[in-house]
């Protein structure tokens, strides 16, 4: 089975869905991540059923497969702290619809911050929330995001996101989506991935792991910042990620790509490439600017 590895993309008005295929495609990429609009607001666009099927048309002749896609869901919704809550429920009702009208499975949330309610009501809150948006008829799966633990910032731990998933009546519904730049900063030594693997599978289940996102990290071990780096130049480096990217047991999870622009060149396309060939290349950032 050939690697299913992409990269966070855009997703403009007037392109919507092909757009992003497009740019996936020139990455060589064989699956993709794309917010419906801006993430940190909630304008978003009608959608055009003719440009997704478009879409659909261009995915096929490139091998790229609509349930491997991935949405992110803006991160101005905060499940955690209910200050904001008809309006969180509201938008991300609306996001579940556009992301089911899209055909796609998978949307990926932070799970959100508590602010200052602590961990126990903050994770309460996440809980109550996810139960008011998911119904028998939900075909989205929302993917809570393992987090680096940056402020108050729950799902710092497999614990916290098995206390959210064990309150969550529809289980088919919810599922987590691995960042290893968030478990690096939020404590998780990557050194040896199969030890990860089997803590995420005694408390939660490897079942629910429905993404990963691979990204280097600017951040020593536990340092709760989340600042991402490009692969292989980061504090996790280039073996530990590839070992991640090639793991048997990880081979039908998308893998996607949200590493740091540079000097505004998206790296994919060089990153990519070289994690086909295993190969690191110390040449990375001139390749890419070039
Ligand atoms: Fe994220
Ligand atoms: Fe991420
Ligand atoms: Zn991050």
């Amino acid at each position: 089975m050939e690697l299913i590895i992409g990269s966070h993309v855009s997703f403009t008005k007037d392109d919507q869905l092909i757009g992003s295929v497009r740019e996936a495609i020139s990455y060589n990429s064989s699956t993709f991540m794309f917010y419906t609009g801006a993430p940190q607001n909630t304008l978003r666009v009608a959608l055009d059923e003719n440009k997704t099927k478009e879409a659909y048309a261009l995915m096929k002749k490139n091998n790229i497969e609509l349930k491997n896609l991935v949405v992110h869901a803006p991160y101005i919704i905060n499940l955690a702290n209910i200050k904001n809550f008809d309006f969180n429920i509201k938008f991300l009702k609306e996001e579940i619809s556009r992301v089911e009208s899209l055909g796609i499975e998978k949307l990926v949330l932070h799970p959100g911050s508590h602010v200052d309610v602590g961990v126990d009501v903050g994770l309460k809150n996440i809980i109550d929330s996810l139960n008011m948006v998911l119904t028998e008829n939900t075909k989205v799966i929302i993917c809570l995001e393992t987090m680096a633990g940056k402020g108050t910032e729950l799902g710092k731990n497999f614990d916290e996101l098995k206390t959210i998933i064990d309150g969550v009546k529809y289980k088919d519904k919810i599922g987590v989506c691995m960042d290893t730049c968030h478990l690096n900063d939020a404590g998780y030594d990557l050194t040896n991935f199969d030890l990860i693997l089997d803590e995420f599978d005694k408390k939660i289940g490897l079942k629910y792991l429905k993404v990963i996102h691979i990204n280097d990290s600017k951040n020593v071990i536990n340092s709760h910042k989340d600042r991402h780096e490009n692969i292989g130049y980061g504090t996790i480096g280039f073996d530990k990620l590839i070992k991640i990217i090639y793991h048997e047991k990880l081979k039908e999870i998308p893998k996607i790509l949200e590493t740091p622009y540079v000097e505004k060149h998206a790296p994919y396309k060089e990153e990519i490439e070289m994690i086909k060939s295993k190969k690191f290349n110390d040449n990375l950032i001139e390749d890419i600017l070039k």
